[in-house]
């Protein structure tokens, strides 16, 4: 095989998929509670987006950015709109996005240093690998880009005794999602936000997988009412197609000019073209009560069926992202869960991670719920045997 092996990849190939439902190369079908990593949020192929797609197919794919691309324009104003920031600026992953985030926070302040977090996750590129404050990702490469502090999560009290008048960002994210599902606190997240204030420095917010509609708001930052200069956004934001988001607060726009940064292919008409369907579809007051409507259910449905197991510590999250904390090892949960016919996947050694397209319909949870319990019992029984 010619691939690099930088992937551990699970024994299963996936040869369709509509809405919720994929299916192997056997003919087996599985509830896909992954979702390609909380990017279909839509399900898989839904029609909107595929139709808008396929018309666009016949159109023009790519013109560059040396064009007008009315498109990438209309999908800029839906972030905006969304967001309450002004100005959208699109690449082609979340990596990317927080690539352009903490480019933008440095020209606009003139300062270095970037505050994040431990256990959080921002990308592999050498700034966002920098910004991630996760040994494990940084190991192997040598030094790192030096201007990155990294801080204890929900430590209110070790923001609070920040004075350094160096500090161009504070990169955060609102629900910590490779890091195990830890939502962050509001008092925490609004001593971050008091914080930049103080210093001068800039809110970024990294949205790659809390944001379009995955937790029951546009973006999860507005459950806690929240005001970024920055947000970044990539996974679920064009269904599948790869497309990333920076959206920055209107008085970044001279520090962002002609010349100062940008992408080859960044929004082109293709990948504007998902963004705008998948957010005509999810930016709707409906759509997001829904979201919330379903999150809440599933997840007091896993509390009920799940209580009497010793070995489940917490079950958290938000809207359609929830984590599963447990003793022992998640991953051989979710290899039992997939022979089950459920696709599920890990946050850290210790949480199952569960995000369902957003379409999820209540049966689906329900069969998922009781797979999950299933599956939990023999983890159980499997404990109490070594
Ligand atoms: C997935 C993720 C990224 C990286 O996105 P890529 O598209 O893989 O580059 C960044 N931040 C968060 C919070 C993510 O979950």
């Amino acid at each position: 095989m010619s691939l690099f092996p930088t992937y551990n990849r699970f024994p299963l190939t996936i040869v369709s998929g509509k809405g919720t439902t994929v299916t192997d190369d056997q003919g087996k079908d599985y509830l896909d509670f992954v979702s390609g990593i909380a990017v279909c949020n839509l399900g898989h192929r839904p029609p909107e987006v595929q139709e808008a797609l396929e018309e666009q197919l016949n159109q023009v794919w790519h013109v560059s950015n040396l064009y007008q691309i009315p498109v990438q324009e209309e999908a800029a104003n839906l972030l905006c709109d969304a967001s309450e920031l002004d100005y959208a600026f699109f690449c082609n992953s979340g990596a990317e996005a927080n690539e352009a985030a903490i480019k933008l926070a440095r020209k606009h302040t003139g300062r270095e240093k970037i505050i994040t977090f431990k256990q959080s996750f921002h990308g592999r590129t050498f700034a966002t690998m920098s910004a991630t404050g996760q040994e494990k990702i940084h190991e192997g490469f040598g030094s790192l880009l030096p201007t990155f502090e990294y801080f204890p999560y929900n430590d209110v009290q070790k923001i609070e005794e920040v004075h350094d008048g160096h500090v161009a960002a504070i990169m955060v994210e609102v629900i910590q999602g490779e890091g195990g599902v830890v939502p962050g606190t509001k008092e925490f997240l609004k001593t971050v936000e008091d914080k930049c204030r103080e210093l001068g420095a800039l809110l970024i917010i990294d949205e790659v997988q809390t944001g379009i509609g995955r937790t029951g708001k546009a973006f999860a930052y507005q459950h806690h009412g929240l005001d970024p200069d920055i947000v970044t956004a990539a996974k679920g934001l064009g269904s599948g197609f790869p497309v990333g988001a920076m959206l920055g607060k209107a008085e970044l726009k001279d520090s962002f000019t002609a010349g100062s940064h940008g992408s080859t292919f960044g929004g082109n008409p293709l990948a504007s073209t998902a963004v705008k369907a998948t957010l005509e579809k999810i930016f709707v007051s409906d759509f997001l009560e829904a979201v919330t409507e379903k999150g809440t259910v599933f997840k007091d449905k896993l509390e009920d069926s799940l209580a009497r197991f010793n070995s489940v510590k917490e079950i958290r999250g938000k809207g359609l992202m929830l984590g599963i904390s447990i003793s022992g090892e998640a991953i051989q949960i979710v290899h039992s869960l997939r022979e089950k016919g459920l696709l599920a996947v890990v946050a850290g050694p210790n949480v199952l991670r569960l995000l369902p397209p957003l379409t999820v319909e209540y049966g689906e949870m329900d069969q998922a719920v009781a797979l999950i319990t299933e599956a939990i019992q023999q983890h159980e029984d499997s404990l109490q045997k070594a």
